[in-house]
Formats: C-alpha cells, sequence, structure tokens
C-alpha cells in the first residue's frame, strides 16, 4: 500500500497531542455526565445576529461566486485602515491578505518566511497547534522558553541561543495559553534580535481586541519591524466568529503576493459573503469587540476575587485574552494530574499546562468561556480541591 507522506504523518511529532483531558471530558459527557468545561477557546455566546444578517443579505444578494483570492478589497481596506489606526504603520490593500481564519495565515505565513528544513522558533508555553504548524511547512520547529518566573514574558537572550539556523519567531501577544501581554521593553528587545539575526517576526496577534490591563504593542510598529513581520489577524476572537473562518496577514507588499499566490494554489479565498460579513463587523468598529470581550473581562475580576481569597493557587497576571493561568506547584502534582483528578473527582475539565509546553508544567489554563454563576462554582470548587491537596 503507498504510504502517507512523512510530513503528515509526523505532524503531531508522534507524542501526545495535549488533548488527552479533554477528550475524556467529552466521553464522559458524552455518557451523561455532566462535567464543566473550561477548555477550550470558545466564546459562550454566538455570533451577533447583526453579523449573520449582513451575512445572509450577501448570500442571498448574489456574492457566492469565486471571491477575489487574496480577498475583496473592501475589506483588505478595512482591515488596512485598522491596522494603520490602531499601530500608527502606514498600511494599504497590498499590505493585507485576507485568509480562511488565523490557523490558515499562521501556515502560510511560515511557508511564505521558512526554506525546507531551517528553524522555526517559537515561544513556549505556545498555542497548541504551533509546533504542528511548523512541522506541516518542513521547517524543524524550534521552542524557546518563556519562564514563569520572568512572568512568561521570553528573554532575548534565549531567543538569541536559539537562533543559529533559524528563518523565522513566531511570538504571540496576548498570549494564550497565558494570558500574558509582551512589555514594551520584551518587544523591543525581541525586535533587536530579529533584525540581528536576520529573522522574520510573524507576529500572532489574534487577541488584540481583549486587553485588560496594561497596553497591546504590536512589534511591526517598532522601528524598522514593518519589512520584516507578519502579522496575523483574525475575526474569530474579536467577533466570536470562530466557525466563519476568516482572518488576515499584514506585512511586505512582495511577501504578500507570495502568499496571494499560495491561496491560488491551495485555498482559493475565502467566501464573498462571509467577508461582507466581517467588513460589516469592522464597520462596527470597538463597539462590538467590546461587546463580545465584555464576559471575559467581568470572569477575570471574578477570578482575581476567588483567588485572592486563598493562598494555595497563584495567579498569572491575566492581562488579556479569554485564560488564566494557574500555578498549582504547591499542591505537588504535575498540571495533567491536577486536570485528571480535578476532572473525576468534580467533573471540571481545565487544561494541563503541560499541554502548551515544557514551560508550563505545574500550571493549569482555565478558559473563561461558561456563564458567570457556573464559571464561580468551578472555580471555588478548583481552589477548594487544591487547598485540601496541600493540607
Ligand atoms: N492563534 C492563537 C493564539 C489561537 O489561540 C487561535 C485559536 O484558538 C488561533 C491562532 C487560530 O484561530 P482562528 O484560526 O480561528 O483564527
Amino acid at each position: 500500500m503507498p504510504v502517507v507522506s512523512p510530513t503528515l504523518s509526523n505532524l503531531t511529532g508522534g507524542g501526545s497531542d495535549g488533548w488527552e483531558v479533554f477528550m475524556r471530558a467529552r466521553q464522559m459527557i458524552a455518557a451523561g455526565t455532566p462535567v464543566l468545561e473550561l477548555t477550550i477557546g470558545e466564546h459562550d455566546i454566538r455570533t451577533d445576529p447583526s453579523i449573520l444578517a449582513a451575512m445572509d443579505k450577501a448570500a442571498r444578494g448574489g456574492h457566492t461566486g469565486y471571491a477575489m483570492v487574496p480577498g475583496i478589497v473592501k475589506l483588505r481596506e478595512a482591515v488596512a485602515r485598522r491596522v494603520t489606526e490602531r499601530t500608527g504603520v502606514p498600511t494599504s490593500v497590498e499590505n493585507v491578505m485576507i485568509t480562511p481564519g488565523g490557523q490558515a495565515a499562521l501556515f502560510a505565513s511560515h511557508l511564505a518566511t521558512c526554506p525546507h528544513g531551517s528553524k522555526a522558533l517559537y515561544i513556549d508555553p505556545y498555542y497548541a497547534t504551533y509546533p504542528g504548524t511548523l512541522r506541516g511547512v518542513g521547517a524543524v520547529a524550534a521552542p524557546v522558553p518563556a519562564h514563569a518566573e520572568n512572568g512568561f514574558q521570553p528573554r532575548a537572550s534565549d531567543i538569541d541561543a536559539a537562533a543559529t539556523g533559524a528563518s523565522s519567531l513566531l511570538i504571540n501577544s496576548p498570549n494564550n495559553p497565558t494570558g500574558v501581554i509582551y512589555t514594551r521593553e520584551t518587544l523591543e528587545d525581541i525586535a533587536e534580535v530579529c533584525k540581528k539575526r536576520d529573522l522574520w517576526l510573524i507576529s500572532d496577534e489574534v487577541y488584540d481586541t481583549q486587553i485588560w490591563q496594561g497596553e497591546h504593542i504590536s512589534p511591526r510598529s517598532l522601528p524598522d519591524m514593518a519589512e520584516r513581520t507578519l502579522v496575523i489577524g483574525s475575526m474569530s476572537k474579536s467577533h466570536a466568529m470562530t466557525g466563519s473562518r476568516v482572518g488576515w496577514i499584514v506585512g511586505p507588499a512582495n511577501i504578500i503576493a507570495h502568499i496571494s499566490n499560495l491561496a491560488t494554489h491551495t485555498t482559493y479565498g475565502v467566501a464573498g459573503f462571509i467577508q461582507d460579513a466581517a467588513l460589516f463587523a469592522l464597520e462596527q468598529g470597538t463597539a462590538l469587540e467590546d461587546k463580545v470581550g465584555a464576559p471575559f473581562a467581568r470572569r477575570r475580576e471574578l477570578t482575581v476575587a476567588i483567588l485572592n481569597k486563598q493562598n494555595h493557587i497563584r495567579m498569572i497576571p491575566a492581562d488579556g485574552a479569554m485564560y488564566v493561568m494557574l500555578d498549582i506547584r504547591e499542591t505537588g502534582l504535575s498540571g495533567e494530574d491536577f486536570a485528571n483528578q480535578l476532572l473525576d473527582t468534580h467533573h471540571i475539565a481545565v487544561m494541563p499546562g503541560e499541554s502548551f509546553g515544557a514551560a508550563a508544567a505545574g500550571h493549569i489554563r482555565v478558559a473563561m468561556t461558561i456563564a458567570d454563576d457556573a464559571y464561580v462554582e468551578a472555580l471555588q470548587t478548583l481552589c477548594d480541591f487544591a487547598a485540601e491537596l496541600c493540607e
């Protein structure tokens, strides 16, 4: 029998994909056991009816044929305007490529920047798909740890030490899984290493509208970085449009042209009526973004209030995104053991830190994605469970 290409059969690196606790929770639910799921990064609200109305109008109005491969001009213009306004970097249509979500943007960006066999750096802890995405383009996925002791801010010296043979560095701020926002100092240091080691910087900014504390800085706005930075954006998190599959890449015009050529040979673009809906959503400005983000801002406050009443679990300051990372090392358990025991004994599912890389060992990630009252109950139970373990 012909064999599957190793590019795909080795995509997950042969090890665990980190989703075991999640899968077990889903099996328990299927068998009739109710489980409170604080696992995946998906809103508990659906896409706003006004966006759906725009989608319906566009589809019924006939925007159902092939759309322009790099994206419809009006949406590319809207993204360019948004980026210019929010970062101060002059950005126009030829700097923007519309993609089927941020995930496809990550893949295309790495295919465009990493020659086969070169090293693609990424920061650990990381969003679960990163290593597979980098392997998928034929690069050698190389993690650079960001340590808990350093507030999960990456250090330029660690990146520099790993940079020999590397073509690119992938960063993500606001960060999934830690909820940390990289400081200006961190980003300036990263920019200096990228320039010194001639690296492309791929900056995953899909949580850029969910800022609870501090400031989000796009590294593309730092001196001489626009020419070597590709920014990944998405409507998934900002507008609760995860299923619509619409995102973008912002970068230098010449590389965007190549990525558009890739899309001609892969996705053939994004459905026109989805792009019209995304355009409508962006035209609503921050009002819709704030509405979508509000439940997470609220639950973050609830989290702080609950955690302030105990002293066994330490909360990594959740500056942004829809997650909180909790340091449970005082319990003596690994993140994995803690998550498994919590699921078995209290029917609450969280993600082990280890699912997001070695640097997050001894931590758990809590997604703030269930209704407030259930969320409070789950978090309180989790804290009580940790306290019992520490007795
Ligand atoms: N990047 C990060 C950090 C994410 O957390 C996610 C989804 O959870 C994505 C990218 C991909 O999002 P999408 O493909 O829905 O835009």
